[in-house]
């Protein structure tokens, strides 16, 4: 396992990480959620990721029971604020939202502080100053050693950390995107101008696209499969032209790349991600041990990806 440094900044984070979206609290209970972290962290994984808004806050709740285990200085935990209920000041970056998220987060995990707090979206409604005093201010009350943000545009990012700039407060130092072989371009084009001048990392979600990067939807959707207990997120994916017979062509394509490589389309997939220089880390989503056992293997799998692969696999998508 290699841990790489977010952007510019001290932090050092493993280069795959697990991530408990829809996974924590609801295909896992607490004794799988257990195993899995504990699998994660003894094969070198460092940092964990979760939010106030998965599970409705039970991810968080069942992640602090099982950190119980583990000597805090040894992990980096990263949750994220912006979804904390249907009330109108709990959800969104208001500095009441931003400081009564932060604490509630804390409480379900029963930690201290967490290493980087994520602003889970960008909120329209609430002036950027406001937003980078808050979350200054809660690095300075020792809540959170790092800030970030999360499917914020490029202008956004850029917008912060100006601000920060101004008011001598603590930048946005790691923005968290969608990031995959299908989607790529907001990582590779729109946030181009931005790593270098700010120093920006990144940790990047649904490398396998919720799955479809695995070759599980290649005949159809598997019972008991991510798209087939939430019909919005295979609405979504439908709407995106994930099951038309072009897309299904290039995913078989990754398969025939990954069969002649002696491994799985899902580590290729996350490998190639890994191939990203400005990828701080992979967060996997699993619902199973038996998917981080394979999924981990990506970071061998890497050193296998030629440079002839590596830009057949880019000109796919
Ligand atoms: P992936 O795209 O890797 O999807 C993970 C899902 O794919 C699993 O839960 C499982 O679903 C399936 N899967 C994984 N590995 C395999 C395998 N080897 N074979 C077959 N199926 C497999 O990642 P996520 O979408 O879960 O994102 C990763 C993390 O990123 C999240 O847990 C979360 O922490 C973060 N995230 C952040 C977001 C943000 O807005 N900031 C948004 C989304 C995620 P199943 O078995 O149920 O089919």
């Amino acid at each position: 396992m290699e841990y790489r440094k977010v952007g510019k900044w001290g932090l050092k984070i493993s280069e795959v990480s697990l991530g408990s979206w829809l996974t924590f609290g609801n295909q896992l209970d607490l004794n799988s959620t257990r195993q899995v972290v504990r699998y994660a962290v003894e094969n070198g994984i460092n940092f964990i990721d979760t939010a106030e808004a998965y599970a409705n806050g039970i991810a968080e709740a069942m992640l602090g029971m099982v950190l119980k285990e583990y000597r805090r200085e040894d992990l980096v935990i990263s949750t994220k604020v912006f979804w904390g209920g249907d009330g109108p000041n709990q959800k969104g970056l208001s500095r009441k939202h931003l400081l009564e998220g932060t604490w509630n987060s804390l409480k379900r995990l029963q930690l201290d502080y967490v290493d980087i707090l994520y602003c889970h979206r960008p909120d329209p409604e609430v002036p950027m100053e406001e937003v980078v005093y808050t979350m200054d201010q809660i690095l300075k009350s020792g809540l959170a050693f790092y800030w970030g943000t999360s499917e914020w545009s490029a202008e956004e990012i850029e917008q912060a950390c100006k601000i920060a700039e101004k008011m001598n407060a603590m930048p946005p130092v790691v923005e968290q995107p969608q990031y995959n072989l299908i989607f790529k371009k907001r990582v590779e084009e729109e946030y181009a101008p931005i790593y270098e001048k700010y120093g920006i990392g990144t940790t990047i979600w649904s490398p396998l696209a919720s799955g479809v990067l695995s070759g599980k939807y290649l005949e159809g959707i598997p019972e008991g499969s991510r798209l087939d207990r939430w019909p919005w997120l295979r609405k979504t994916m439908e709407e995106r032209g994930i099951f038309q017979e072009e897309t299904l062509q290039k995913l078989k394509r990754i398969k025939e790349i990954a069969d002649g490589l002696g491994v799985t389309m899902a580590q290729l997939s996350i490998a190639w991600c890994l191939k990203n220089p400005h990828v701080s880390s992979v967060i996997l989503g699993v619902s199973s041990l038996d998917q981080l056992k394979e999924n981990i293997k990506a970071v061998e799998v890497k050193n296998l990806i030629t440079d002839e692969i590596y830009s057949e696999l880019n000109s796919l998508f």
